[in-house]
C-alpha cells in the first residue's frame, strides 16, 4: 500500500472524498506535496497559519522550549514560564476585564470550558445560540452548533439550547434571567463570513447585562488579526464577559483558550474543587510556539495590511459567476451559484497549484482565509488562478 492507500485505511476519514494530497513541506505561504508541485496556500490550515507556515522564530522557540521541557505536570499546580508569559500576552492585549486564561488544547475545548463557566457562575442552564453557528464538535460544542444536520445523528445533546438567528431582534428578545449565556462567534465564519450589526451588537451586550446573562463571544478563527484587528470584537464598541481563541492561538501547534475575569475564573477553584481540568492544555510547546507566533504578528505589523489586502482581493475578483463577497480583512466569502460550481472551481484550482476550500455552512462559497502574510504579488496570482477555474 502507498501513503495514500495507507491514510484511506488506516487514518479515520471523515470526509466522503478528502483532497488527499501528499504534503512533504510547508513554508510560508506554500504547501509542497510529494512531486515537489507547489500550491499557494489560500486557507492556512483553516485560520490557523496567519504567519505563514512553520516561521522561523515559531520554530526557533519549539526548539528551544523541547531542549528545556514537555510535559511536567497537570494543568494549573506548576509554574510553567511559557503558560505564565503568554497568559500575560495576551491579557496585556485584552480589555482590563479579561485578565485570565485558561488553556485548552482545541477550540471545542474552549467552548466546553466557557459554557461550564457560564453554568458555574449564573447558576443558570439555558444557552442562546445562533443559527449556522460553529463552535467545536464535542457534544456541547455540537449542542451550540446551529446546524440540525450535523447535530441530529448524536442526540440527546445538551437540553436548554435555544438557536436564533444572527443579527436577528428576536435573539436579544429571548435573553431572560433564565440563560447562563449567549455565545456568537464575533464574525460568523462558516456560516459564509456574516459581521454582526454595530447596533444589534450593542443591544445584544446591553440586553445580557440587563438578564444578568454571560456574553461569549467566540473568536477562535477570526481572533490573531484575521479580519483587520488583532480580535474581531475590536470592530465593535462591545466587551463580551469570556472570549474563545484557538486555531492561530497556538502558532501551528494544537491549542485553545478561554478568556474571562479573575474573578468568574477563581469559581473554578471551589465548589467543587478542581472545577476544570485537563492534562495537557498549556502545553509548555504549545504556549511558546503561540508566543512566538502572537509576537511575530504583533511586531511586523502584518495585522495593518490585512484590509489593503482585502480591498485588493474584492477589486481584483470580479467575474460573472461571482454572484457576491462578503469579506471581514482576510476571512472572505466568495459566493458561487451551487455547491457543485464550488467543487469544480477547487478542483480545477488544486490542478493550478492553488489550494482553497469551501464553508461548512455554506458550501455555495470558496473560502480565502490565506496567511496574513501573503504578498500582493501572491493575490494577483491566485485571484488570476482562481478566475481562470471559474
Ligand atoms: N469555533 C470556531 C468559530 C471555529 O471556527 C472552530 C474550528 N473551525 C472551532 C470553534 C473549533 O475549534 P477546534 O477545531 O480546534 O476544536
Amino acid at each position: 500500500m502507498n501513503h495514500r492507500q495507507q491514510f484511506l485505511r488506516h487514518v479515520a476519514q471523515t470526509s466522503p472524498s478528502p483532497v488527499g494530497i501528499e504534503i512533504v513541506a510547508a513554508s510560508g505561504n506554500y504547501l509542497i506535496d510529494n512531486t515537489g508541485k507547489e500550491y499557494l496556500d489560500l486557507i492556512g490550515g483553516i485560520s490557523v497559519c496567519n504567519i505563514g507556515h512553520s516561521h522561523p522564530k515559531v520554530v526557533e522557540a519549539i526548539k528551544g522550549q523541547a531542549e528545556k521541557y514537555l510535559h511536567v505536570m497537570v494543568y494549573g499546580e506548576l509554574v510553567q514560564s511559557p503558560q505564565v508569559q503568554y497568559a500575560t500576552l495576551i491579557a496585556a492585549h485584552m480589555p482590563a476585564t479579561l485578565g485570565c486564561v485558561y488553556f485548552t488544547n482545541s477550540g471545542t475545548e474552549a467552548t466546553e470550558g466557557a459554557l461550564k463557566l457560564a453554568r458555574r457562575a449564573t447558576g443558570r442552564t439555558d444557552i442562546i445560540s445562533c443559527r449556522n453557528a460553529y463552535h467545536g464538535h464535542t457534544l456541547g460544542a455540537l449542542s451550540v452548533m446551529g446546524d440540525e444536520y450535523w447535530r441530529n445523528a448524536f442526540r440527546p445533546l445538551l437540553p436548554g439550547v435555544w438557536h436564533h438567528t444572527f443579527n436577528s431582534p428576536e435573539l436579544i428578545e429571548a435573553i431572560t434571567s433564565h440563560a447562563a449565556c449567549v455565545i456568537i462567534e464575533t464574525i460568523q465564519g462558516e456560516a459564509g463570513v456574516i459581521a454582526p450589526d454595530p447596533e444589534w451588537l450593542l443591544a445584544l451586550r446591553a440586553r445580557c447585562t440587563d438578564t444578568g446573562t454571560l456574553l461569549i463571544f467566540d473568536e477562535i478563527q477570526c481572533g490573531f488579526g484575521r479580519t483587520g484587528r488583532l480580535w474581531g470584537f475590536e470592530h465593535y464598541p462591545v466587551i463580551p464577559d469570556i472570549v474563545l481563541l484557538g486555531k492561530a492561538l497556538g502558532g501551528g501547534l494544537p491549542m485553545g483558550a478561554f478568556i474571562a475575569s479573575h474573578t468568574l475564573m477563581q469559581l473554578f477553584t471551589h465548589n467543587p474543587v478542581l472545577g476544570h481540568i485537563t492534562t495537557f492544555g498549556g502545553h509548555p510547546l504549545c504556549c511558546a510556539a503561540g508566543m512566538a507566533a502572537m509576537q511575530v504578528l504583533l511586531e511586523y505589523n502584518i495585522i495593518d495590511q490585512v484590509e489593503e489586502k482585502e480591498k485588493l482581493f474584492r477589486s481584483l475578483l470580479r467575474h460573472p459567476a461571482i454572484i457576491n463577497i462578503r469579506s471581514k480583512g482576510l476571512l472572505i466569502a466568495v459566493e458561487l451559484d451551487s455547491a457543485t460550481h464550488v467543487t469544480q472551481c477547487l478542483n480545477r484550482c488544486i490542478q493550478k497549484g492553488l489550494f482553497s476550500d469551501w464553508f461548512l455552512f455554506a458550501p455555495n462559497c470558496i473560502r480565502i482565509a490565506p496567511p496574513l502574510t501573503i504578498t500582493t504579488s501572491e493575490i494577483h496570482q491566485a485571484c488570476e488562478i482562481l478566475l481562470s477555474c471559474l
